[in-house]
């Protein structure tokens, strides 16, 4: 699965492809390139909690907050950004650290599964049980594997807590990185 995502199905071409989730990592070049294609996911919105299995599904392109805002009511919590205005799409793509971390690990440890576009234009899930070489490697695989298009997410009885992070005034200034949420 991983050699087709990689290899046979993606004859090595010069195009450079990058992918954009809700683009809030800053560093340069690493949601957008300059003169090259940009995938951007922001429209994956959308979450719907399935409450039978303790799953949330949750659309790529989202924000953490519109997650936490599903999941409280219900008096439930998953594994996410200590900051709700964070992108959906990274966190279970390379580890991710939580308020919940030391109870229940990495975010990327709370996936169930992924909806992956692959180089060759499927579409499929990786978990436990289909596809599962891909599912150990998306766990830190970030964009090199595919495009994730929807997370599956593990979800816990959680009461009221209390948590810090360091936040950033540009961050949450920005209309455009606001807008979703
Ligand atoms: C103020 C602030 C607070 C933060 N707090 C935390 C924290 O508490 N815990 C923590 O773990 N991290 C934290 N981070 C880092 C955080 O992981 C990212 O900023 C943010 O969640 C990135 O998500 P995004 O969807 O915006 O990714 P983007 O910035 O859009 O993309 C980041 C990278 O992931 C790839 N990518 C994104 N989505 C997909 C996808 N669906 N499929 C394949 N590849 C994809 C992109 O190609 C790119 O290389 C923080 C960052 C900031 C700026």
């Amino acid at each position: 699965m991983i050699r087709q995502a990689h290899g046979r199905a993606c004859p090595r071409q010069k195009a450079r492809i990058a992918i954009r989730g809700a683009g809030c990592q800053p560093l340069p070049g690493c949601a957008n390139i300059e003169d090259v294609i940009t995938i951007d996911l922001s429209r994956l919105l959308g979450t719907e909690l399935d409450k039978e299995r303790n799953i949330i599904h949750v659309g790529a392109g989202g924000r953490w907050g519109v997650v936490y805002n599903k999941l409280h009511p219900e008096g439930l919590a998953c594994t996410g950004a200590r900051s709700s205005l964070n992108g959906v799409g990274v966190l279970p793509l390379s580890g991710g650290l939580s308020f919940f971390g030391t109870r229940e690990g990495f975010v990327c440890y709370n996936v169930v599964n992924y909806e992956v576009v692959l180089a060759s234009s499927k579409v499929v899930n990786s978990n436990q049980n289909e596809n599962s070489d891909l599912f150990v490697a998306l766990r830190g695989g970030g964009n090199n594997l595919g495009i994730v298009t929807r997370l599956d997410l593990r979800t816990f009885k959680q009461g009221p807590f209390s948590g810090t992070a360091p936040s950033s005034t540009s961050h949450r200034a920005s209309p455009a990185r606001s807008r979703h949420w």
